[in-house]
């Protein structure tokens, strides 16, 4: 077992770090607090080839593995949460569903931009009524005159609504035929359920207001409504029917990029925790040398150090083609927890500093809580690693 990078991979977590440092983190403050998409920063990201990272460079991707992707979107988190989601989500959720299971028409039409962060992609699975139950979907899609007409509304959908987001992909019910003809289900009682290609600016899909957050104030979040939306029937994303299997597939992917994620806002807490307790002194010394202090940013040192080797160990099972499954999910819930934890202590550790918004701790704090929550919450992803324990 090998724990040193290799120098493709010290390459990219070197460039990251350095534009996160360099570009994102000063304005980072602003763009939260004027809750303001970073256009800006997502066209640099573009530039730097990283908006399509673990994609291959014959669809226009830059040919990395799912390890510079998670230690790319480590590092970005580290700094600024919207942004990392922004192209975690677009990577992960909004990108892979086309590149997985897409016609080449469709690969060829949408991955060169969205690789090259011309577009944004967006994914729409949660619903009012199916969240943690996805399978409940109720949003609809019939087949008419060589058509789909989509009728519905999704929620917290991220990436769909900015000046730059190309399409969503969605999740319908496509077998309208059995139970009364009306609610979606088959006979069996289970719904038949595909997966739909949805441009922006179809005319009847409707982005409609960003969402008021805790936080990722600077990441785009909106409910989404169809109404006698009409796209043309090869907008079907893989087989029809497949659509849950599909989604399932990529949640497990994008729970790589979310756990990634929660290290890097962990980290980013502990950066700011030491330096500010390097500097602040009480009682005629640095609070860094109380034994308490100490204490704190050890466990938050030792912690996150564990929790990015199971990070980077479900990265290396998907790259070597083995199942990832439970190590993903085990990552997601053990990160998200980490991140609301270590943010916390950091935010204690500034005292009342910590809870005004010009220290960074306080932005973290508030970014932290919906890495248990979206992307499957934490009582999701038990349930997953309980079945994979066979319990
Ligand atoms: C900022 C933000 C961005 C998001 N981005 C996207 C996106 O881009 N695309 C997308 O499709 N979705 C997105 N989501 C949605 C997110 O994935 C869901 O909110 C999440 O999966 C939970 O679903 P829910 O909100 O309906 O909660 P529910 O499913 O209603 O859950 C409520 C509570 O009940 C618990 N619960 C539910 N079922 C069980 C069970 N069987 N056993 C035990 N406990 C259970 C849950 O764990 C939770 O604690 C986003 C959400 C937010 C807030």
């Amino acid at each position: 077992m090998d724990f040193d990078l290799s120098p493709d991979h010290e390459l990219i977590r070197r460039t990251v770090r350095d534009f996160a440092q360099g570009e994102i983190a000063p304005v980072a403050e602003q763009l939260d607090r004027t809750k303001s998409f970073p256009y800006e920063i997502v066209a640099r990201l573009g530039e730097l080839g990283l908006m399509g990272i673990p994609f291959p460079q014959e669809v226009g991707g830059a040919g990395g593995d799912t390890l510079a992707y998670a230690l790319a979107v480590e590092e970005l988190a580290r700094v600024d949460s919207s942004v990392a989601i922004t192209l975690c989500a677009h990577t992960s959720l909004g990108t892979q569903p086309i590149y997985l299971f897409g016609n080449e028409r469709q690969r060829q039409e949408w991955l060169p931009r969205l690789c090259a962060g011309e577009i944004l992609g967006a994914f729409g699975l949660t619903e009012p009524e199916a969240g943690s139950d996805a399978g409940n979907t109720r949003t609809r899609a019939r087949a008419q005159d060589g058509e789909w007409v989509i009728d519905g509304a999704k929620q917290f959908i991220t990436n769909a609504g900015t000046r730059i987001s190309g399409l969503v992909t969605i999740t319908a019910v496509t077998d309208l035929s059995a139970a009364g003809g009306g609610s979606g289900s088959r006979s069996g009682g289970e719904k038949e359920i595909s997966n739909i290609l949805v441009p922006n600016g179809t005319p009847g899909y409707e982005p409609g207001e960003p969402y008021r957050k805790m936080g990722w104030n600077a990441s785009d979040t909106r409910p989404l409504s169809f109404t006698d939306c009409r796209v043309p029937e090869e907008s079907l994303l893989g087989q029809r029917g497949a659509g849950l299997r599909q989604f399932l597939k990529i949640l497990d992917i994008g729970r790589i990029g979310v756990a990634a994620m929660g290290v890097g806002l962990a980290q980013g807490a502990l950066d700011e925790a030491l330096a500010y307790a390097k500097q602040r002194i009480a009682f005629g010394r640095a609070i860094s040398k109380f034994q308490s202090i100490q204490a704190k940013l050890a466990d938050m040192a030792t912690e996150i150090e564990a929790a990015r080797l199971l990070v980077y160990k479900a990265a290396l099972q998907k790259d070597a083609g083995v199942d990832f499954t439970l190590t993903a999910a085990q990552a997601k819930l053990k990160t998200g927890r980490l991140a609301v934890r270590c943010t916390e202590e950091a935010v204690q550790i500034h005292g009342g500093y910590g809870y005004i918004e010009e220290y960074p701790v306080c932005r973290f704090y508030r970014d932290a809580k919906i890495l248990t929550i979206g992307e499957g919450t934490d009582e999701v992803q038990q349930m997953v690693i309980a079945r994979a324990l066979g319990a």
